[in-house]
């Protein structure tokens, strides 16, 4: 049997990282600006569509689920 070949799509999406820019912190009570980072499903926006650099996603992604935790953001929605 052959493995099944995958493609990824790469979108590019150019850094511009607007934690770095603002040079502020992603903080879990920012719903405002965390909700931007979470899709329609609840889901975080990965790394290659999100536009945030490196440092701030894996930040984001923390306060994104501290925000979970403390039900500011849904775990799963739209359903
Ligand atoms: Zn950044």
């Amino acid at each position: 049997m052959r493995k099944a070949q995958v493609k990824k799509r790469i979108i590019k999406v150019p850094r511009n990282c607007e934690f770095c820019k603002d040079k502020k912190e992603p903080q879990f009570k920012d719903v405002a600006i965390l909700s931007k980072y979470v899709s329609e499903r609840g889901r975080i926006i990965g790394k290659d569509r999100s536009g945030v650099c490196a440092k701030h996603q894996r930040h984001l992604a923390r306060a994104i689920k501290r925000a979970r935790v403390m039900a500011l953001l849904p775990f799963v929605a739209g359903l």
